[in-house]
């Protein structure tokens, strides 16, 4: 990626146009070019820390957050829908983890020379960053988090285990969201997120998956002794901290499953196109041609929704963690939808591995649901800022 990093952000003149393009092409070019040597990355089960590495040679990484503390988020959504794009969730959900879920969190709250130290790292492609809430207590209710960070002279010492920890067996250092131990002090019995080495991590379990095998997701016990600058933001604060990285990380899936779908319903509509059935291609038959048409026009009102997101991220109220949760659970339970259906559209080859991709373009995009918080966590969050009309109600409904 050759591109200037300037202070204009990508979307300035809105999400379309030959500077919009321009860029797309790079990043598509940047993701293809660190992708590619990595095809058969879910048979070894351990994500390849060349592909973040290679992102960061390209200069994607830092000029997605550049300049700080939102960075640019048109450009964010469009690696997602590139990286989404290339059909291989394992790689690009390992890049979206990395660099938007750990990446944001740094930018807006790593502000010792520690973390400045793991941001610059990231940025470059030479760290890799991985970010822990789920234990066995605590996964929709963050409430149960039990990994502890107790305070000692000089600094927190930090025990517990973490169920699922993407990254963890290629990382450098991980995000953990902990319940504070501080006698006395204010925060104490708060949560806090703590950036722990990965010398302090032990596997407890590797967990093998459904679908995105080229993401390791490891069953993790930490044990750590880390200065009081491995602290990032306030302590007590580590749910605000967690939400923050959590909302990029969910608009980026909006974005990856818009490049996913998009790339389904291309090869989908070729293969309508190619294969003849009762004398004429498949897509002479109108109740395929029309099913295809309606994934199409829920495809493209998603990808409008999501760009425009990324416009609101900077403004403050226009996108927050409700929006971002209100995208990513329409566009997971869209893309499990458009992701089988497009696997039907071919026949029995839809379910052929050596055959077609659909099938692990399916499997793969189940997680959607689950990780970055499942429907119903985002449904809530949804619910908590729905507006009742009681003026129009009264007004207009008359119960007798
Ligand atoms: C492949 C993979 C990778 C992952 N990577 C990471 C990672 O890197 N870092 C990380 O921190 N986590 C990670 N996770 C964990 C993921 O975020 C959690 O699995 C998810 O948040 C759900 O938590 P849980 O599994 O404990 O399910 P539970 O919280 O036990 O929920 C079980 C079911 O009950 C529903 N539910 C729970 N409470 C309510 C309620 N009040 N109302 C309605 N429904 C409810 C849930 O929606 C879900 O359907 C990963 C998970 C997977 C599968």
């Amino acid at each position: 990626m050759t591109g200037e990093a300037t202070d204009r952000p990508l979307f300035a003149d809105g999400p379309f146009g030959p500077r919009v393009d321009a860029a797309r092409a790079r990043a598509a070019e940047s993701i293809g070019a660190a992708f590619a040597p990595h095809a058969v990355a879910d048979e070894r089960g351990v994500f390849p820390r060349e592909v973040l590495a290679d992102l960061g040679r390209s200069r994607l990484l830092r000029q997605r957050w550049h300049p700080g503390p939102f960075g640019d988020a048109g450009l964010g959504v469009i690696i997602a829908e590139e990286s989404g794009r290339y059909g291989h969730a394992g790689l690009s959900v390992g890049v979206s983890l990395c660099l938007e879920t750990v990446g944001s969190i740094l930018v807006r709250y790593g502000d010792s020379p520690l973390l400045q130290e793991y941001l610059d790292g990231l940025l470059d492609g030479r760290l890799v960053g991985c970010f822990g809430a789920s234990e066995p207590t605590g996964g929709s209710d963050l409430n149960g988090i039990r990994t502890a960070a107790r305070r000692v002279p000089g600094g927190w010492r930090v025990t517990g285990e973490k169920r699922y920890l993407s990254l963890g067996l290629v990382c450098d250092f991980a995000l953990l969201l902990c319940r504070i131990e501080d006698d006395g002090g204010e925060a104490d019995g708060g949560l806090g997120v703590f950036a722990v080495p990965a010398s302090a991590l032990s596997i407890r379990k590797r967990l093998r998956k459904v679908g995105t095998a080229a993401l390791d997701t490891t069953w993790m016990t930490i044990d750590a002794r880390v200065p009081d600058e491995a602290l990032v933001g306030r302590p007590g604060a580590g749910l605000l901290v967690a939400t923050w990285g959590l909302s990029h990380e969910r608009l980026s899936i909006a974005g990856q499953t818009v490049g996913g779908v998009a790339a389904a319903t291309g090869l989908a509509t070729a293969h309508l196109h190619r294969r003849e059935q009762f004398g004429r291609p498949l897509l002479q038959h109108q109740a395929l041609r029309l099913r295809l048409a309606d994934l199409s026009a829920r495809l493209l009102s998603l990808r409008f929704a999501v760009y425009s997101a990324a416009q609101g991220i900077p403004v403050t109220g226009a996108c927050g963690p409700r929006e971002t949760a209100a995208l990513k659970v329409t566009a997971t339970r869209f893309a499990e939808e458009a992701m089988s259906e497009c696997m039907h559209l071919f026949g029995g080859a839809g379910y052929l591995e050596d055959e077609t991709p659909l099938g692990r373009m399916w499997r793969d995009t189940r997680l959607g649901r689950i990780g970055a918080g499942t429907d119903e966590m985002m449904w809530e969050l949804v619910a908590s800022g729905m507006i009742p009309d009681f003026v129009g109600y009264d007004e207009l409904v008359d119960l007798g």
